[in-house]
């Protein structure tokens, strides 16, 4: 079945809550055990000093380690990407962070394409360096031989790889990263390509299909979808989800139980709201695309045969998605001025919710990122963010129309 259909019921047992049709929320800390032995044999399977018996389901401990709130959310996440498991994480930067220090140890680098979301991006520039990590960037513009020079002489371990990117819509090729990867690999020392999917996942882009390793979610945005949680995720294999979650366990930050249930509340609606999201944003996208205020409009759906990026997105992607990004006329005035004049589109960070959003990546976002990659990844001052919900687009296009009219 399509992972639609399942998301109200997989994974689920109503006989062990009393019948209930709805996974109940497991507020608890620990969960008592049959008997003594009950609790040796968990205990063994969790921390791996043997493997499972056929059949047998790892038993519930301490919610730390695993709660089924979290346990019947990750394996639904699963069904979307094709992924053997998932780990849902207390926020999107901790799934990130977890990966970076699970994959990463002092003296080696990691190739990571620019621009990334604000946090990433402080976190491979200003906290990695401090435990001897080198992060590299590469641009959608890099060619595979570019790459290859840019990092000679370093120790790769990790490609992370955040695509489209933020704010700008820039796609990367996942299949060049696996070849950049492969050629980077050693025997004994695979390097592995980790994909930030926020902006087109789970639903338009499954880049475990594409030859990635890991998939990682800021589930706040499409997945949470309502701007009312903050969560992360992680999908891949067992081998490397062992690895993830095994951090995890001890840093301390997998999702409550409370986030675990509005996120499986949530992913019954996720292929309706984005669905509608994407169709309003392409009005939008062409309503920008014509009004003589607006410079640029950065919307895949507007990409012809003759780009470049063509081909990736016809590959890569199933949608143009709902993020539209735009150059105004003029600079942050301008900017400023159609941003405190929006009635219905509120004036925040983040995305993917269910109501639609407007910011300013260079002075908000992006204010973290040097500017000397700020000019070169084209988040310039006249550069809007929208991100795109379930009203109705005519609503939308009113509200744009009349805060152009204000500049
Ligand atoms: C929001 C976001 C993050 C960070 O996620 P949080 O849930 O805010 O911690 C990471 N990557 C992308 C692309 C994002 O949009």
């Amino acid at each position: 079945m399509y992972p639609e259909s399942l998301m109200m019921s997989y994974g689920y047992k109503p006989e062990l809550s009393e019948g209930a049709i709805k996974c109940p929320i497991f507020q608890t800390s620990t969960f008592v055990f049959k008997s003594a032995k009950e609790g040796k044999d968990f205990f063994e399977l969790a921390y791996g000093k043997r493997e499972k018996t056929p059949g047998e389901q790892p038993g519930l401990i301490y919610s730390r380690l695993n709660n089924p709130d979290l346990q019947i959310l990750e394996e639904r996440l699963s069904l979307w990407d094709g992924a053997d498991e998932c780990a849902v994480f207390e926020s999107g930067m901790s799934a990130i962070s977890t990966v970076l220090l699970e994959f990463l140890r002092p003296g080696d680098a990691l190739l990571y394409s620019m621009p990334v979301y604000g946090g990433t991006d402080h976190f491979i520039n200003k906290v990695l360096p401090q435990y001897g990590i080198k992060g590299v960037g590469f641009t959608s513009d890099d060619s595979e031989e570019e790459i290859l020079r840019k990092v000679a002489g370093l120790s790769i371990k990790l490609i992370y790889v955040e695509t489209p990117a933020n704010p700008t819509n820039a796609l990367f090729d996942l299949f060049l990263c696996r070849r950049v990867a492969d050629r980077l690999s050693k025997e004994d020392a695979k390097v592995y390509v980790a994909v930030d999917n926020t902006y087109m996942g789970p639903l338009w882009q499954h880049p475990l299909k594409q030859g990635s390793d890991l998939v990682i979610y800021s589930a706040t945005k499409y997945i949470g979808g309502h701007s009312d949680l903050i969560a992360g995720a992680v999908l891949g294999s067992t081998e490397l989800m062992k690895r993830v979650r095994t951090l995890r366990t001890f840093l301390g930050n997998m999702a409550g139980p409370w986030t675990g249930w509005l996120l499986m509340r949530s992913l019954e609606t996720l292929k309706v709201r984005m669905t509608q999201q994407a169709s309003n944003a392409k009005e939008v996208a062409d309503f920008l695309l014509a009004h003589p205020k607006v410079e640029k409009v950065y919307y895949l759906g507007h990409l012809k045969e003759s780009d470049s990026q063509y081909t990736i997105y016809r590959r890569q992607l199933s949608s143009p998605g709902a993020m539209v990004s735009f150059d105004i006329k003029g600079g942050e005035q301008e900017a400023f001025a159609f941003l405190d004049s929006l009635k219905l589109f509120k004036l925040a960070v983040s995305l993917g919710g269910t109501e639609s959003l407007a910011e300013h990546p260079a002075t908000m976002t992006h204010s973290d990122v040097s500017e000397e990659d700020r000019d070169l990844l084209r988040i310039s001052e006249k550069l809007i963010r929208l991100s795109i919900g379930v009203e109705h687009y005519e609503d939308l296009i009113w509200d744009i129309k009349q805060a152009l009219d204000q500049v």
